[in-house]
Parts: C-alpha cells; sequence; structure tokens
C-alpha cells in the first residue's frame, strides 16, 4: 500500500473519534487518510470500555463479535459500604465493550467506505505554506515522510500535541485530569449484570473506583482520582488497597496508567483547516469521566462538516465552527452543566455521600435516574437544580 501525496482529509488518531469522523466524512464523498502510532487499531486499549446501549446503537448495530457483556444496572457504593441500586429500566441497558475489535470495527467500516488507514503513523508535525497548515509530517515505521491535505482531524487523544501546534489552546487544569489505572483482574467473585461505582474520600479522592464486568469472574477494575487532592497516595496505591480487601484472590491479566480529561470543550475546536475531535477537543462527560458516546457523535458531527468543507472548498475557520456550534447545542452545552455538578458532587465529604445513598434507597428502584441521583445531590443549590431540569426536560 502506498500513502499518495494528497488527501482530502487527513485523521491523525485511529481510536473512536478519529475513525467515527473518517467514516462519516468518507461515506459523504471525501478522500480521507488515518494516521495512527500505534502498530495497531485498538491496542493498547486504555479504558473500561462501558457504554450505554442507546449511545451505542445510536450509530451501530449491537454485535457480540466486539461486546463483551450486557449490563442490567449500576450498583452505587457509598463510604459506609451502603449500595444502592440503578436499573435498567429506569436508567437504560449498558454494554462492556472489547475496544479493541470496536475499534477495529469503526475503521473497518471507515474503510469499505474508502478511507485509507496507516498504523506506525506517528505525526510530529504540521506542515505550512505561507503558514498556512497544508499537510503534516510523520515517521512511518522510521522513515520521515509528508502528506498534504486541505483539512486536519486532531483526534489524537488526551495528549492532543496536534492542537497544541496548531495553535490552540488546550491546556488542563490539573482539578480537570483523572489520573487513571486499571486491571483486568481475573477469578473475582462479582455480579457480572451491574457494573459496580465505589465513593469516598479516602478510597478514591475525587473521583471512584469501577469495577466493570466483561464476563464471568473477570471485570475491569480501575481508579480515577484527582491528582490535587490525593493527599500522597497515588492512584495505583489506592487501587491495590481495595483489590486487595475486596478481590485478594484476584489474577492480573492486565494493566495500564492513563488520564481522562474531566474538563469542558475547549473555548475553540477549530482553526482555520484543523478540527479538534474526542479527548482532543474534551468532549467526555466530566463527571463519569466516560467518553465513548460523546465522541462518537462529535465524530460524526466533524465528519459531516469536515465532508461539506470539502464540497464547498472552504476550509476556514469561520466555515469549521459550525461543527463547534452543532456540539454544544447537542451535547456541549449540557457537558457545561455537568462540569459544575462534578465540581460540587466531587467535594462533598463522606457523611454527604453517606446520607445521599440513604436518600437514594428511599427513591423506588423504578423511578431512580440519573437525574434522581444528581437532583438529591445538589437539592440544596436550587440555582443548580434549576438548570438540571431545564437540561434533563
Ligand atoms: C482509565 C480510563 C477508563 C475509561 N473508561 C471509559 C468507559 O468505561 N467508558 C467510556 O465511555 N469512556 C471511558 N474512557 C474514556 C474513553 O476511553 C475516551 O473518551 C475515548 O477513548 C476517546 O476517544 P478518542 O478517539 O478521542 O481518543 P483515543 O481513544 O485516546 O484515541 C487517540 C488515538 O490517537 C493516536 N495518536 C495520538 N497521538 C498521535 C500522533 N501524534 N500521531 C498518530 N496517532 C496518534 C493514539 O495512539 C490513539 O490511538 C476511559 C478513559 C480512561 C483513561
Amino acid at each position: 500500500m502506498k500513502i499518495k501525496n494528497f488527501y482530502d482529509i487527513v485523521v491523525v488518531g485511529g481510536g473512536p473519534a478519529g475513525a467515527m469522523t473518517a467514516l462519516t466524512a468518507a461515506q459523504n464523498g471525501a478522500s480521507v487518510l488515518i494516521l495512527e502510532r500505534d502498530r495497531e487499531i485498538g491496542i493498547p486499549v486504555r479504558c473500561a470500555e462501558g457504554i450505554s446501549l442507546k449511545g451505542l446503537t445510536k450509530f451501530f448495530k449491537p454485535d457480540d463479535k466486539w461486546i463483551s457483556n450486557y449490563i442490567e444496572g449500576t450498583k452505587l457504593y457509598a463510604p459506609n459500604g451502603e449500595s444502592c441500586l440503578m436499573i435498567a429500566s429506569a436508567i437504560g441497558k449498558g454494554v462492556i465493550l472489547e475496544r479493541r475489535l470496536f475499534d477495529v470495527h469503526i475503521c473497518k467500516l471507515a474503510a469499505q467506505n474508502g478511507a485509507e488507514i496507516f498504523t506506525k503513523s506517528d505525526v510530529y508535525d504540521l506542515l505550512k505554506e505561507d503558514g498556512k497548515i497544508c499537510g503534516v509530517k510523520f515517521k512511518h515505521f522510521d522513515e520521515k515522510k509528508q502528506v498534504k491535505t486541505n483539512l486536519i482531524i486532531a483526534a489524537d487523544g488526551a495528549e492532543s500535541r496536534i492542537g497544541r501546534l496548531a495553535g490552540l489552546n488546550t491546556t488542563l487544569q490539573l482539578s480537570d485530569i483523572e489520573s487513571s489505572v486499571q486491571y483486568l483482574l481475573s477469578n473475582i467473585e462479582i455480579e457480572q449484570q451491574y457494573c459496580h461505582l465505589y465513593f469516598g474520600n479516602d478510597i478514591a479522592p475525587g473521583g471512584y473506583i469501577w469495577v466493570f464486568p466483561k464476563g464471568e469472574n473477570i471485570a475491569n477494575v480501575g481508579i480515577g482520582i484527582r491528582q490535587d487532592k490525593c493527599n500522597g497516595k497515588n492512584a495505583k496505591e489506592l487501587l491495590d488497597e481495595f483489590v486487595a480487601k475486596r478481590f485478594h484472590d484476584g489474577k492480573t491479566i492486565s494493566f495500564f496508567a492513563g488520564c481522562v480529561p474531566t474538563a469542558k470543550t475547549l473555548k475553540k475546536i477549530t482553526a482555520d483547516n484543523i478540527m479538534l475531535v474526542g479527548d482532543a477537543a474534551r468532549q467526555v462527560n466530566p463527571i463519569t469521566g466516560g467518553g465513548l458516546s460523546n465522541v462518537l457523535v462529535a465524530g460524526k458531527i466533524a465528519g459531516e462538516v469536515a465532508a461539506e468543507a470539502v464540497k464547498k472548498n472552504d476550509f476556514s475557520d469561520k466555515f469549521l465552527k459550525k461543527y463547534h456550534k452543532i456540539w454544544m447545542k447537542e451535547i456541549g452545552n449540557q457537558q457545561k452543566i455537568l462540569y459544575k455538578l462534578k465540581e460540587l458532587f466531587f467535594n462533598f465529604p463522606d457523611k454527604k455521600l453517606n446520607e445521599i445513598a440513604l436518600l437514594l434507597n428511599d427513591i423506588p428502584k423504578e423511578k431512580l435516574t440519573l437525574f434522581q441521583l444528581l437532583k438529591t445531590a445538589i437539592i440544596e443549590k436550587p440555582v443548580l437544580v434549576k438548570e438540571l431540569i431545564k437540561f434533563y426536560f
């Protein structure tokens, strides 16, 4: 396979955001190249792999080839051990993906629609002519190459170097970074039909521990914490303490460390000839840290606007802003409210978290939704309750 000299669109990063953008743009007639730094699409997996069935089926027909488990509810655990179950009939079903196969699936669809994909291709700089972005420089294996394009999609994840190279401000505040580690643990006793979330300022300061079952006796067990709140302990130490208590017979199949940008969408996610998508644009849910369903939506919007730009031959920031505008309307504005709630929720003392669990257990199971949970947690803040109601209804 040979890389051509020019593509309408070059996507940097073959994660779900990049692949979804590429798929949509290719479906709409653009010539697209995906450049992925890693050797293989989907590997390594740095994700707990949970997504709501609703978020998934908006775009893809569920396939057991890349789904490892179906989820019927979520159990929340307060610091004192009190638990409360949110059932699927109230909050919707979920699935735990096999991301290494799911990411490949989206790329495969993009390829079937004409996109080209090159792995082992690390983009290290932008090509410019008279100050105008017109392509990328990348290392393919050890060979330096370059490719020209009218439009770059920076879908290069949380660390996004490409956005910075284009002069966009991608700075993350320390309080918006969740340091995370995760084990894939086997030999563990779990209720496989539920996701389990553990809260508490001692066990997971500024975040939570998750147990996302991938099947019988096997789960992604991870932690996300706020670096500025963790009193000297790191995420791995805290997770190891939890695992030693809860899953002492667990056997490690894999381990990784990563970070989740629990921020709001960047102020600027487009400039002339470039668009930022996915974690690079900070499009995750700031409370849960879940990004998958959001980045699929963002990728779809970005891909449509990118293809339109190709048709109109207009790659100006002014035109590309259309993507930002649609994104804010669909999810970005809700994300702002969730961000405010995150600030409040993850500052609650354990006593308050225990009280919330008690209150939630008084709500009939079929009525216990995410909205009810958030409302119960912020009931003393009428302004926020009002904003929340606006966003849910
Ligand atoms: C610990 C953890 C647990 C999570 N759990 C969940 C969960 O359960 N559910 C959920 O919805 N979300 C979860 N997330 C968030 C989710 O993984 C991300 O939101 C999602 O992967 C973002 O997709 P993306 O395509 O924007 O970025 P990524 O998936 O990070 O993909 C970016 C791609 O760009 C490539 N790349 C980077 N730089 C370059 C370069 N210079 N040149 C070429 N390629 C490059 C990378 O190799 C990578 O493949 C979790 C995140 C973490 C860290």
